[in-house]
């Protein structure tokens, strides 16, 4: 018996029928403004929150999100916290630098206190919130490519998804399908991948033939954003990149 996971029909319907080249891109970085406007929301006056966010923190990149997004009093209180107890964990080691009687002794707890420091980087609450909701949002994709035949027919017609969230719900597949189901699905989604994949790549060498002078006047065909949509494809928007793990 599967564990039943919540299904997020709307947004999932609602994404088939926008015609982006990946309607989870365009979900994940949804997931992904909501991530940071919580994490500098009321929330972090909170006794709880400020303890996940002293113990767990954020990525690169949404450290960056949370910076550039025009809040300074929210996140200005969840660094001090985060800071101190940055401080607590190399504050120590920085003192046995400070008395260590030689250069072997002194590099030796160089690369311990970096350790440290890097240890704190590790997982991101961010990622966290939004990787919930790219399980709950493949879940959905598989149970309503199963159970609902104008879904499947909209998602044949769709132009698919990046490659990055291909193997996102391919993974994830086997929480929703079995069996016959399973192997049909990874089928469909491999040959709905490919053929969009074919299509990104030829709109793409379109805009190459498109910059020589013999070209000049031809149509562009809906190729004019076609070297982005040739990165994005493979690459996807709102990745998840370093979850806390469990
Ligand atoms: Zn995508
Ligand atoms: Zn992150």
């Amino acid at each position: 018996m599967k564990v039943q996971l919540q299904l997020e029909t709307i947004p999932v319907w609602d994404g088939v029928k926008e015609g982006s080249e990946c309607f989870i891109c365009s979900l994940m970085k949804k997931a992904e403004e909501d991530g940071v406007r919580y994490y500098l929301s009321s929330a972090v006056m909170t006794p709880e929150v400020r303890v996940e966010t002293n113990t767990h923190g954020f990525c690169t990149h949404h450290l960056s999100m949370l910076a550039e997004a025009g809040k300074p009093q929210p996140l200005a209180l969840v660094m001090d916290t985060y800071y101190e107890e940055s401080r607590k964990i190399l504050a120590p080691i920085a003192e046995r630098i400070a008395s260590s009687p030689n250069a072997r002794k002194a590099m030796k707890l160089v690369h311990a206190f970096f350790d440290a420091a890097g240890e704190r980087e590790r997982g991101c609450l961010i990622c966290s919130r939004m990787e919930e909701r790219l399980v709950r949002y493949c879940y959905t994709v598989a149970s309503l490519w199963r159970d609902d035949q104008d879904f499947r027919a909209a998602l044949e017609e769709s132009k698919g998804f990046c490659l990055h969230h291909a193997r996102s719900l391919l993974e994830t597949a086997p929480e929703a399908l079995s069996g016959d189901d399973l192997a049909e699905y990874a089928r469909f989604i491999i040959s709905l991948t490919m053929r969009n994949l074919d299509r990104v790549q030829h709109d793409d060498w379109w805009m190459t033939q498109k910059y020589k002078s013999e070209n000049r006047d031809k149509p562009w065909s809906g190729c004019e954003d076609a070297q982005k949509r040739a990165v994005y494809k493979l690459t996807g928007e709102g990745r998840v990149i370093d979850p806390v793990r469990k």
